[in-house]
This record gives C-alpha cells, structure tokens and sequence, in this order.
C-alpha cells in the first residue's frame, strides 16, 4: 500500500463542547500531511448524536476556531446529521449479510455481564461486551421485539472472519498491521436512540469524502481493526492511516473536553495567539505528547 494522490485527509471533529489543544493537533496535522503531499484537506462533523451536540455554539466554534488558526479545508463540510439516509443504507447491506443481530441489554445488563465474565469488579472503559445477545434464539428475539423492548444492531465479528478472514491495514508510522475480526468486539452499528453509530457513520463517510488518509489521535487506534473490517463488508476502499499522539498532561493525564482551561476559545481570551498555540502544540507532539502550555 501506498500514498493513493490526491492524498486526501479529514478532520471529523465532535460538535459537543469548545475545541481544545488535542484537537488543534488533529486539524493541524490533518492540514499539513494534505500540503506536504500536494493534497486536499476536508472537514466533517460528527453530529450523529443530536443530544450531545445540541448547542448550536459548538458547530460555529468549530469553524471560528479554525478560522482563527488559519487552517483552512477543501471542498464542502460534511455534516453527519444530514446522511442518516446512506447509513440507513449501509446498515441494511450488512443485515442482509447476516452479520448483524439485535442487542437488547441495557448498560448494567452488559456491565454486570462483563464483570461475570472477567470477574473484575471494576467495570471501565474499556469494557468489552459479552456477545450475550449473540447467543439469543430466533423466538427470544422475536418475543422481546414483540414486547417492544428496545434494540441496537451488534456486529457478529466471528461471522465477519468467517466472511472475509482478516485484511490488513497499514499505519504510515507503525507499517502494516492485520486485522483479526474475531478479536475485536462487537460493535454497535445502530445505538436504541440513533439508527447509527460512530463506526457505521465513519467508514461510510470516510469512503463518500474519498478519504484515503485518515489522520487521527492514537487513542481511536483500537477501533481500526473494527473498521477496517466494516470497509471489507461494505466493499469500500480502505484508506491509509496515520495515527498521531494524543496530548497529555505533565502528569501523563490526557487533556479532556471538560478542561476548560484547554480551550481553543479560552486561550484565545487569554491574548494567545494563533502562532503561539500552533507552535505550542507542535512542540508538544514532537515531545511525544506532553503538553506543558508555553513553558
Ligand atoms: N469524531 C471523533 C472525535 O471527535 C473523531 C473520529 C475519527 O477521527 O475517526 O474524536
Ligand atoms: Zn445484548
């Protein structure tokens, strides 16, 4: 694999609070791998969840934001609220495969799953799911949907591996990487309260905006594999990645939305400029990460 040219690359903010210093790093990384390789550089918004991203404030301080740094985008702004249509779509190719069933635990069912299955007490972040619904009989399915209890659509990794064994994918830092769709979870591609998710929404926009170079923070790597394998279902084209360092505090604690302090708008009511922040956060990914402000 290679860089495809145009090389095109994305940033896919969440409209869900004031931008901050990580995301600076994104948009400015995304930016300059376009221009460095001649390419174009688009911008999308990843409001799907229209209870998260509610105030219309955070979409407009997105575009303020990069306006004020200066990083510009090509072609138009992609907004995910408007395309439930095509992932509409998409979800119902994957039904039809076969991959897919419906998943009617709540978040205690599949926390107090977990913990039995693992039987670690604390359930955190990075708590998988227990496939429990997988294992549902065609009547229990249809007795629950018939009691209108409520669903989202699960993928079924291990049929996936058996559709499509496991594809590669390459990283420009870290080289070519295997998917193994059976070690990965599965994932919601259709929450209760939204006929999508993050995933579903991802790889179908990242093949409509015919993004073949995804730039994003390291902490979304884990997910790769996943879409990596949705792509092979939907038979889109699988862009290169480039992974970047997520920044951290001088504590090793990532910089959150919550922290105000951190944001874009914040600094920029402190008189920052948009060079020193620039500068600011490239020298902190070239620390690996570590964001000490302007010390
Ligand atoms: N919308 C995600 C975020 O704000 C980024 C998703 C991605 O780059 O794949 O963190
Ligand atoms: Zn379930």
């Amino acid at each position: 694999m290679s860089l495809r040219h145009p090389v095109i690359t994305r940033f896919a903010p969440t409209p869900s609070g004031e931008l901050h210093v990580g995301h600076v790093l994104a948009a400015w990384r995304a930016r300059r791998l376009a221009d460095v390789h001649g390419g174009l550089c688009v911008l999308r918004i990843e409001n799907i969840d229209a209870d998260r991203t509610r105030d219309p404030r955070w979409l407009a301080g997105i575009y303020e934001d990069m306006q004020w740094l200066g990083i510009r985008f090509d072609g138009e702004v992609m907004l995910q609220s408007r395309r439930m249509g095509e992932y509409a779509a998409a979800l119902k190719k994957l039904r039809r495969m076969g991959v897919l069933y419906p998943c009617f635990c709540t978040r205690a069912d599949a926390r107090a799953q977990w913990t039995e299955m693992t039987s670690a007490p604390h359930a955190g972040w990075h708590m998988h799911y227990s496939g429990h619904c997988r294992m549902l009989s065609d009547d229990r399915i249809a007795e629950l949907i018939a009691k209108g209890v409520p669903y989202a659509w699960r993928v079924n990794m291990r049929l996936v591996e058996e559709l499509i064994g496991c594809p590669l994918w390459e990283d420009l830092q870290l080289g070519v990487r295997r998917c193994v769709p059976s070690q990965c979870e599965d994932a919601v591609l259709a929450r209760k309260d939204i006929p999508a998710s993050y995933h579903l929404a991802v790889v179908v926009d990242d093949a409509a905006q015919r993004v073949n170079l995804v730039t994003r923070g390291a902490d979304l790597i884990e997910y790769t594999p996943l879409q990596r394998a949705l792509q092979a279902l939907l038979g889109l084209p699988t862009p290169l990645y480039a992974h970047h360092v997520v920044l951290r505090d001088t504590g090793g604690k990532r910089l959150a939305k919550r922290d105000h302090a951190c944001s874009v708008r914040s600094l920029r009511a402190q008189g920052i400029s948009a060079k020193q922040l620039l500068s600011a956060v490239q020298r902190a990914a070239e620390r690996g990460g570590v964001w000490t402000g302007w010390g």
